[in-house]
């Protein structure tokens, strides 16, 4: 086994709760997890031989959501047993997390090595103090960083710094501050760090920074701000950027779920569905290969897909092979929903009484839907060839998509395929819904096939 064989690994070892806990951004600070050390143990082994197997382990980062040299966390002779694991299977680097007050000498000297290069990641955040107090509520202060760094180089122990960008709703608001704060915290630890890691925040789940977001007052930055903020130590070589690594997409804990039931303002730019819409918007990219889409209509079952229309819909569309090539997405009241999150919450869990609405909530729906058609896609316009809409001709989310695509310049790139004659037809017969007869089938599978058989995506 070569070194350049081996490989960066990391593995999330959690247990207990961490000491602090009141990050403002944080989340898994607040969560305790209850495991047994001997389960813990058992875990890390199975994880190390199977990469050791692979070609061994160069770095292994172990991930601790608080300090893996807190006792109460990790016992002491846990953290012996990790570090003797870390020599026997030949890792060359053991990096852990802890918070700086943990960092003492009797801790170091447990996980002191001859063989394994030890390195000790700490949050710091932002460099300053008076932020640190009154806005990410660290409860520390830079000083007590410095003497924990000051202590790590003493026994020969690698530092890793990690520095949290947008964490706060007042740094998202005042940009120049962040720059500011920024550009103090990578001078300070550009001089004491082995490595730096830039992580972009997003709204973990129980924190503060979680309920800013869905007021709307705190957005995550996007891939072009957070690389505009970051810009000047891009090609610093102790410099990390971390944009994504928290695979972002907006969760909801089981206690904020609610069923969304109503007609009207609040249930159209209910701020569950906002977030969702300027996630589609700034931090999705539709799938690859999928270049048409197909924009459809909600159903009164959810999730969409075991209603009757779009049953109907996939069972005749599905098997020809254009179906590869064309994206599914749900319009309706609370936005737009591309094909692979029409199963999440809040998608799964609303409905729209429609008799219950006035003219004056259709117009609000029509404008609100407009706009959000309109900046889907328009962020996504380089991925997408053509548009089909499968809907009634007299409802408002026809209007509303027409209305878009004109505003955006862009009906020739629109097929609206369910025509007023075929409908009125249906109409005549009663059946409902009429998205789902079969004359209207019929017209949706031969439009698509006679616009898509020999496109090539
Ligand atoms: S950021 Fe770290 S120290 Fe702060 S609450 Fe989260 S786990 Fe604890």
């Amino acid at each position: 086994m070569t070194a350049n064989q081996k490989r960066t690994v990391h593995i999330i070892l959690e247990r207990g709760k961490c000491a602090w806990g009141q990050c403002y951004f944080c989340g898994w600070g607040k969560k305790r997890v209850e495991v047994s050390v001997d389960e813990l143990k058992r875990r890390f082994e199975g994880f190390i031989k199977k990469h050791v197997s692979r070609g061994g382990i160069g770095r292994l980062k172990i991930f601790s959501s608080g300090s893996f040299l807190d006792e109460e966390q990790f016992p002491k002779d846990f953290v012996k047993w990790i570090v003797e694991i870390a020599e026997r299977y030949g890792i060359d680097e053991l990096v852990i997390e802890s918070r700086p007050e943990f960092i003492s000498k009797e801790k170091l000297e447990l996980l002191r090595s001859g063989k394994v290069k030890i390195t000790v990641a700490m949050g710091l955040e932002l460099a300053d103090d008076e932020f640190l107090a009154k806005y990410y509520k660290k409860g520390f202060k830079v000083e007590d960083y410095l003497r924990a760094v000051k202590l790590l180089r003493k026994y020969g122990f690698g530092v890793r710094v990690y520095v949290l960008v947008n964490g706060h709703p007042i740094l998202y608001r005042e940009p120049e501050l962040q720059k500011r704060l920024l550009e103090k915290t990578m001078k300070l630890t550009l001089e004491i760090a082995d490595s730096i890691v830039i992580i972009n925040a997003y709204p973990h789940v129980q924190s503060d920074l979680w309920e800013d977001w869905i007021k709307g007052e705190w957005k995550p930055l996007d891939e072009k701000q957070f690389y505009e903020l970051v810009r000047e130590w891009k090609d610093n070589p102790k410099v990390e950027l971390d944009f994504s690594n928290y695979n972002f997409i907006p969760k909801f804990p089981r206690s904020k779920r609610i069923f969304l039931k109503g007609v009207g303002h609040d249930y159209i730019v209910h701020p569950y569905y906002e977030v969702w819409q300027d996630y589609f918007i700034r931090f999705y990219k539709p799938p690859q290969g999928k270049n048409y889409v197909l924009f459809l209509p909600c159903a009164y079952r959810k999730p969409y897909t075991r209603s009757r229309t779009w049953r109907a819909i996939l069972n005749v569309i599905s098997g020809y092979p254009f179906f590869k090539k064309l994206h599914l997405i749900a319009v309706s009241s609370p936005g737009v929903i591309p094909y692979e999150y029409v199963k999440y919450y809040p998608f799964n869990a609303y409905d729209w009484p429609e008799w219950l609405e006035t003219e004056e909530i259709k117009k609000e729906y029509i404008e609100v839907t407009k706009e959000r058609v309109k900046r889907y896609v328009n962020a996504h316009k380089e991925h997408y060839n053509h548009y089909f809409a499968y809907f009634r001709p007299d409802s408002e989310t026809i209007k509303a998509i027409k209305m878009a695509f004109e505003e955006l310049k862009l009906s020739d790139k629109l097929t609206v395929i369910l025509d007023d004659e075929t409908y009125n037809q249906i109409v005549k017969e009663e059946f409902k819904p009429a998205v789902a007869h079969p004359l209207a089938i019929g017209k949706l599978r031969s439009t698509l096939k006679s616009k898509l058989q020999f496109e090539k995506s």
